[in-house]
């Protein structure tokens, strides 16, 4: 159950955490923070700002920056790793060129790149095209 990530992230419930939390789990797609702000009745910035620091902290959601593009945030995979400040997925970032959604994709297999003289923390890949709502249309 994706309601559990809270507890799963031994993160402290709260009503206003379970309601940001609620907005990531309902978009299929990344949303930015405005995304979020819009979503929200009346609410603290300073609250929301710190929640969605917690929440990338903890592993529960990650940033995406598409070249020029606002920054958009989603849900992590359930096996993100984040216990050095790092998030680890098995999927890519795909932004549709029609509706300009970005999205999570999983991959059965991710590319293994190996460098010589530098060390990887994180590795990105993003994709461009055209999903599948805009598919369907
Ligand atoms: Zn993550
Ligand atoms: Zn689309
Ligand atoms: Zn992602």
């Amino acid at each position: 159950m994706k309601e559990n990530i809270l507890k799963e992230k031994r993160l402290r419930i709260t009503p206003f955490r379970k309601e940001v939390l609620q907005i990531f789990i309902e978009n299929e797609h990344a949303i930015s923070t405005q995304d979020i702000e819009r979503s929200l009745g009346e609410h603290d910035r300073i609250t929301l700002y710190r929640t969605i620091k917690s929440f990338i902290n903890k592993g529960v959601i990650h940033e995406i920056v598409m070249p020029g593009d606002v920054k958009k945030m989603a849900l992590c995979d359930p096996v993100c790793s984040h216990d050095d400040g790092l998030h680890e997925h098995n999927h890519i970032h795909f932004q549709c060129k029609k509706c300009e959604e970005v999205y999570c994709v999983e991959v059965d297999k991710l590319p293994n790149v190996k460098l010589h003289d530098f060390e990887i923390d994180e590795m990105e890949i993003q994709a461009r095209g055209t999903c599948k709502a805009c598919l369907k249309m």
